[in-house]
Protein backbone atom coordinates (compact mmCIF):
# COMPACT_ATOMS: atom_id res chain seq x y z
CA UNK A 1 0.00 0.00 0.00
CA UNK A 2 0.81 3.12 -0.71
CA UNK A 3 1.89 5.94 1.97
CA UNK A 4 0.98 9.45 1.22
CA UNK A 5 4.45 10.28 4.08
CA UNK A 6 4.81 13.77 3.15
CA UNK A 7 1.41 14.85 3.72
CA UNK A 8 1.34 13.16 6.80
CA UNK A 9 4.60 14.75 7.80
CA UNK A 10 3.19 18.15 7.36
CA UNK A 11 -0.04 17.62 9.09
CA UNK A 12 0.11 15.42 12.14
CA UNK A 13 2.78 14.29 14.60
CA UNK A 14 2.50 10.74 15.52
CA UNK A 15 3.18 8.60 18.09
CA UNK A 16 3.74 4.79 18.28
CA UNK A 17 4.38 1.95 19.85
CA UNK A 18 3.97 -2.09 19.95
CA UNK A 19 2.42 -4.58 22.23
CA UNK A 20 2.00 -8.11 21.85
CA UNK A 21 1.87 -7.61 18.11
CA UNK A 22 -0.78 -4.74 17.74
CA UNK A 23 0.25 -1.13 17.25
CA UNK A 24 -0.76 1.78 19.71
CA UNK A 25 -0.71 5.24 18.32
CA UNK A 26 -2.29 8.50 19.01
CA UNK A 27 -1.73 12.13 16.44
CA UNK A 28 -1.65 15.21 17.49
CA UNK A 29 -1.30 18.84 15.96
CA UNK A 30 -0.46 21.02 19.08
CA UNK A 31 -0.36 25.25 18.95
CA UNK A 32 2.87 26.71 19.88
CA UNK A 33 3.80 25.64 23.97
CA UNK A 34 1.06 23.80 24.14
CA UNK A 35 0.99 21.16 26.80
CA UNK A 36 -0.40 18.22 24.63
CA UNK A 37 1.53 16.87 21.65
CA UNK A 38 1.56 12.68 19.99
CA UNK A 39 3.69 11.43 22.72
CA UNK A 40 1.78 13.19 25.57
CA UNK A 41 -1.35 11.62 24.24
CA UNK A 42 0.27 8.10 23.84
CA UNK A 43 1.50 8.18 27.06
CA UNK A 44 -1.37 9.93 29.07
CA UNK A 45 -4.00 7.85 27.28
CA UNK A 46 -2.68 4.18 27.56
CA UNK A 47 -2.88 4.66 31.38
CA UNK A 48 -6.47 5.86 31.05
CA UNK A 49 -7.66 3.47 28.75
CA UNK A 50 -5.72 0.21 29.85
CA UNK A 51 -4.45 0.92 33.20
CA UNK A 52 -3.67 -2.51 34.12
CA UNK A 53 -1.40 -3.19 31.54
CA UNK A 54 0.04 0.35 31.23
CA UNK A 55 3.36 -0.45 32.49
CA UNK A 56 4.05 -3.08 30.85
CA UNK A 57 3.27 -1.51 27.30
CA UNK A 58 4.86 1.68 28.34
CA UNK A 59 7.95 -0.33 28.58
CA UNK A 60 7.98 -0.82 24.92
CA UNK A 61 9.82 1.80 22.77
CA UNK A 62 7.77 4.67 21.36
CA UNK A 63 8.46 5.76 17.53
CA UNK A 64 7.59 9.17 16.93
CA UNK A 65 7.53 10.69 13.43
CA UNK A 66 8.76 14.54 14.65
CA UNK A 67 10.97 16.12 16.47
CA UNK A 68 10.07 15.56 20.07
CA UNK A 69 10.57 18.35 22.74
CA UNK A 70 11.88 18.56 25.57
CA UNK A 71 8.47 18.04 27.55
CA UNK A 72 7.94 14.74 25.72
CA UNK A 73 11.09 13.38 26.65
CA UNK A 74 11.05 14.15 30.39
CA UNK A 75 7.46 12.50 30.35
CA UNK A 76 8.48 9.14 28.75
CA UNK A 77 12.01 9.57 31.42
CA UNK A 78 9.10 9.61 34.27
CA UNK A 79 6.41 7.69 32.58
CA UNK A 80 7.36 5.43 30.35
CA UNK A 81 11.21 4.44 29.01
CA UNK A 82 12.49 5.46 25.96
CA UNK A 83 11.67 7.09 22.90
CA UNK A 84 12.94 7.60 18.70
CA UNK A 85 12.44 10.64 17.24
CA UNK A 86 12.28 11.56 13.87
CA UNK A 87 11.07 7.80 12.76
CA UNK A 88 9.78 7.39 9.61
CA UNK A 89 6.32 5.22 9.47
CA UNK A 90 3.74 4.18 7.69
CA UNK A 91 0.94 6.42 8.32
CA UNK A 92 -0.82 3.94 11.29
CA UNK A 93 -4.58 4.45 9.94
CA UNK A 94 -4.11 2.40 6.89
CA UNK A 95 -3.92 -0.37 9.31
CA UNK A 96 -7.21 -1.74 10.43
CA UNK A 97 -5.83 -3.60 13.47
CA UNK A 98 -3.95 -0.22 14.94
CA UNK A 99 -5.64 1.06 17.98
CA UNK A 100 -5.70 4.59 17.79
CA UNK A 101 -5.55 6.47 21.62
CA UNK A 102 -7.27 9.75 21.40
CA UNK A 103 -7.58 10.87 25.06
CA UNK A 104 -7.61 14.54 26.36
CA UNK A 105 -8.38 15.40 29.91
CA UNK A 106 -11.28 17.30 30.38
CA UNK A 107 -11.36 20.41 31.32
CA UNK A 108 -12.94 21.29 34.99
CA UNK A 109 -13.12 25.46 35.88
CA UNK A 110 -10.97 25.35 39.33
CA UNK A 111 -12.82 26.36 42.36
CA UNK A 112 -9.96 29.02 43.89
CA UNK A 113 -10.90 32.32 44.50
CA UNK A 114 -8.99 34.72 42.58
CA UNK A 115 -8.04 36.57 45.71
CA UNK A 116 -4.18 37.29 45.29
CA UNK A 117 -2.38 34.49 48.30
CA UNK A 118 0.21 37.03 49.20
CA UNK A 119 1.58 35.31 52.44
CA UNK A 120 3.36 31.72 52.64
CA UNK A 121 0.91 30.55 55.55
CA UNK A 122 -2.08 31.19 53.13
CA UNK A 123 -0.27 29.20 50.32
CA UNK A 124 0.35 26.97 52.68
CA UNK A 125 -3.12 26.46 53.47
CA UNK A 126 -4.31 26.36 49.91
CA UNK A 127 -1.91 23.45 49.25
CA UNK A 128 -3.08 21.67 52.01
CA UNK A 129 -6.61 22.00 51.29
CA UNK A 130 -6.17 21.09 47.59
CA UNK A 131 -3.74 17.60 49.38
CA UNK A 132 -6.52 16.31 50.72
CA UNK A 133 -8.25 15.26 46.96
CA UNK A 134 -5.10 12.71 47.03
CA UNK A 135 -5.97 9.35 47.93
CA UNK A 136 -3.95 8.33 50.71
CA UNK A 137 -4.65 4.32 50.82
CA UNK A 138 -1.24 3.23 48.60
CA UNK A 139 1.79 6.22 49.99
CA UNK A 140 4.16 3.15 48.88
CA UNK A 141 5.76 5.67 46.53
CA UNK A 142 7.13 9.14 46.09
CA UNK A 143 4.55 9.85 43.52
CA UNK A 144 1.57 8.60 45.74
CA UNK A 145 2.68 11.65 48.04
CA UNK A 146 -0.09 14.52 49.35
CA UNK A 147 1.37 16.98 47.06
CA UNK A 148 -0.86 19.63 44.86
CA UNK A 149 0.49 22.93 42.86
CA UNK A 150 -0.71 26.25 42.14
CA UNK A 151 -0.75 28.30 38.83
CA UNK A 152 -0.37 31.93 39.98
CA UNK A 153 -0.43 35.39 38.01
CA UNK A 154 1.92 38.26 38.27
CA UNK A 155 -0.75 39.92 40.00
CA UNK A 156 -0.41 36.46 42.54
CA UNK A 157 -4.06 35.43 41.71
CA UNK A 158 -4.32 31.65 40.82
CA UNK A 159 -5.23 30.91 37.83
CA UNK A 160 -5.17 26.91 37.86
CA UNK A 161 -4.80 24.45 40.70
CA UNK A 162 -4.32 20.91 41.34
CA UNK A 163 -3.29 17.47 43.06
CA UNK A 164 -1.22 14.31 42.54
CA UNK A 165 -3.09 11.79 41.28
CA UNK A 166 -0.67 9.37 39.60
CA UNK A 167 -1.05 6.03 41.48
CA UNK A 168 -2.78 4.44 38.33
CA UNK A 169 -1.54 7.36 35.47
CA UNK A 170 2.35 8.34 36.21
CA UNK A 171 2.18 10.95 33.95
CA UNK A 172 -0.96 12.54 36.83
CA UNK A 173 1.41 14.60 38.82
CA UNK A 174 -0.21 17.96 40.68
CA UNK A 175 1.93 20.15 38.25
CA UNK A 176 1.09 18.56 35.10
CA UNK A 177 -2.55 18.41 36.30
CA UNK A 178 -2.60 21.94 36.75
CA UNK A 179 -0.68 22.87 33.58
CA UNK A 180 -2.88 21.00 31.36
CA UNK A 181 -6.07 21.96 33.10
CA UNK A 182 -4.49 25.66 32.73
CA UNK A 183 -4.68 25.27 28.89
CA UNK A 184 -7.93 23.78 28.75
CA UNK A 185 -9.34 26.71 30.10
CA UNK A 186 -7.04 29.75 28.88
CA UNK A 187 -5.84 28.31 25.32
CA UNK A 188 -2.74 30.37 25.42
CA UNK A 189 0.73 29.87 27.11
CA UNK A 190 1.55 30.65 30.81
CA UNK A 191 2.04 34.90 30.89
CA UNK A 192 5.31 36.51 31.45
CA UNK A 193 5.54 36.76 35.43
CA UNK A 194 3.46 33.59 36.76
CA UNK A 195 4.31 31.54 39.57
CA UNK A 196 3.94 27.90 40.17
CA UNK A 197 3.77 26.93 43.71
CA UNK A 198 4.47 23.18 43.91
CA UNK A 199 4.28 21.25 47.66
CA UNK A 200 7.28 19.35 46.67
CA UNK A 201 10.08 19.82 44.27
CA UNK A 202 9.21 19.06 40.65
CA UNK A 203 10.25 15.97 39.29
CA UNK A 204 11.53 16.18 35.05
CA UNK A 205 8.61 15.78 33.62
CA UNK A 206 6.75 18.39 35.54
CA UNK A 207 9.60 20.60 34.81
CA UNK A 208 9.58 20.37 31.55
CA UNK A 209 5.79 21.39 31.08
CA UNK A 210 6.00 24.30 32.74
CA UNK A 211 9.16 25.31 30.93
CA UNK A 212 7.12 24.09 27.33
CA UNK A 213 4.24 25.89 28.45
CA UNK A 214 5.50 29.30 29.46
CA UNK A 215 5.89 32.32 26.85
CA UNK A 216 9.08 33.23 28.25
CA UNK A 217 10.02 30.54 30.89
CA UNK A 218 13.00 32.91 32.24
CA UNK A 219 10.06 35.30 33.75
CA UNK A 220 8.41 32.35 35.59
CA UNK A 221 9.50 31.53 39.02
CA UNK A 222 8.83 27.77 40.23
CA UNK A 223 8.84 28.01 43.91
CA UNK A 224 8.65 24.28 46.24
CA UNK A 225 7.83 23.81 49.55
CA UNK A 226 10.07 20.72 50.18
CA UNK A 227 12.95 19.44 48.39
CA UNK A 228 12.47 15.91 47.25
CA UNK A 229 15.96 13.90 47.44
CA UNK A 230 14.83 11.32 44.88
CA UNK A 231 16.85 11.31 41.43
CA UNK A 232 13.18 12.48 39.71
CA UNK A 233 13.83 16.36 40.73
CA UNK A 234 17.58 16.34 40.14
CA UNK A 235 19.27 17.84 36.71
CA UNK A 236 15.78 18.96 35.74
CA UNK A 237 15.11 21.53 32.99
CA UNK A 238 14.55 24.07 35.97
CA UNK A 239 17.58 23.17 38.02
CA UNK A 240 19.76 24.33 34.97
CA UNK A 241 17.88 27.24 33.54
CA UNK A 242 18.57 26.19 30.08
CA UNK A 243 17.34 23.81 27.38
CA UNK A 244 18.36 21.56 24.93
CA UNK A 245 16.26 23.66 22.65
CA UNK A 246 17.39 26.97 23.34
CA UNK A 247 21.31 26.02 24.44
CA UNK A 248 22.18 29.03 22.75
CA UNK A 249 20.76 30.74 25.84
CA UNK A 250 24.16 30.60 28.69
CA UNK A 251 24.35 32.34 31.96
CA UNK A 252 20.41 32.52 32.62
CA UNK A 253 18.69 32.48 35.95
CA UNK A 254 17.60 29.39 36.95
CA UNK A 255 13.75 29.58 37.68
CA UNK A 256 13.13 27.08 40.15
CA UNK A 257 13.89 28.10 44.12
CA UNK A 258 12.97 26.73 47.51
CA UNK A 259 10.24 28.75 49.36
CA UNK A 260 13.24 29.44 51.85
CA UNK A 261 15.06 31.24 48.95
CA UNK A 262 12.08 32.73 47.93
CA UNK A 263 11.17 34.48 51.51
CA UNK A 264 14.86 35.82 51.38
CA UNK A 265 14.12 37.40 47.76
CA UNK A 266 11.08 38.90 49.52
CA UNK A 267 8.49 36.78 47.89
CA UNK A 268 5.49 35.58 50.12
ZN1 LIG B 1 6.28 15.64 38.57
Amino acid sequence: MIVNWTLLEFMDQIAFLEFKEKIYWSSYTPKAHEPFSATVRLVQGIYEEFSSMARAMLRQRIYANYRISDMDRAMVRIAAKRISECVEIADPRINPDAHEIKYRPASSVHSLSETPITERAQMEQVLKTLEKNCRRADVKFLSDRPVAAVLLNSRLEPMAASWNSSRENRTQHAEVRTLQQYWLIEQKPVPRGAILVCSLRPCGMCAGMIWHLCEDPFSVRVIYLQDDPGPAARGTILNKGVSAEQSGILGAQPVEMSMDRAQAVGFL
